[in-house]
């Protein structure tokens, strides 16, 4: 694709299934450093965006340096619609997000995208497991948030293995801020049941830039 042709807005809404398989692509470029034509960031491309924009995908993903979801999904302007917090915890602003997204754009995938070694979710681990350490005091904004989520698995073995943990905390974390975004909007829920909203959940790896989509993913 270049990029002329992605910046048509005559184009029709593009369904869930048909935007994964884009991310997908655009990851496996990502992996291996091949950049697209259709991220091109240029001035013509600019000006025809300055008219409206129809985002294919919905990204919640965590604010870490490293993970930039333009980026590892190799998309270009007007492409994602991306929300980015710590911890890519769910809180009443991020659903408010995601419903302007999705009833203006009729963007129809959602995705949350953790990472690996993710440090609002060994914050959260370390809070539980030292909780009289000193903390500023808004840390615990993203800290309440991500412990319901983990908070059961240091009662398991894992709190024997730090790397075991993190890895199905990060997960855990995925799974509870996809289930918010299913069931804590009555528009993003009328979405899913009429207008083929999809919400998915997605780890992206540090070390490998790999995205695995593991949570609610279609068959
Ligand atoms: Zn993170």
């Amino acid at each position: 694709m270049i990029a002329g042709s992605v910046s048509q807005f005559v184009r029709q809404m593009i369904p869930a299934i048909e935007a994964l398989q884009r991310l997908r692509e655009g990851n496996a470029r990502f992996v291996a450093d091949v950049r697209s034509h259709a991220t091109d960031a240029s001035r013509a491309h600019r000006g025809d965006l300055a008219d409206g924009q129809e985002p294919f995908a919905i990204i919640l993903g965590c604010s870490d340096s490293r993970v930039p979801a333009e980026i590892v999904f190799d998309q270009g302007l007007g492409d994602l619609f991306v929300i980015r917090v710590a911890g890519n915890i769910v809180a009443p602003s991020q659903i408010g997000s995601v419903e302007f997204a999705a009833g203006k754009f009729r963007t129809r995938l959602v995705v949350v995208l953790g990472h690996s070694r993710c440090g609002a979710v060994e914050a959260t681990l370390d809070a539980l497991q030292q909780p009289s350490a000193p903390r500023p005091r808004h840390l615990y904004s993203i800290v309440d948030r991500v412990r319901p989520s983990v908070e059961a698995l240091l009662a398991t073995d894992l709190r024997h293995d730090p790397d075991a943990l993190i890895r199905d905390a990060v997960r855990a974390n995925v799974r509870v801020s996809a289930s918010q975004l299913r069931h804590g909007s009555d528009l993003l829920e009328s979405l899913i049941a009429r207008e083929g909203l999809i919400v998915v959940g997605a780890e992206y790896s540090l070390e490998s830039g790999v995205v695995e989509f593991f949570d609610g993913v279609p068959a």
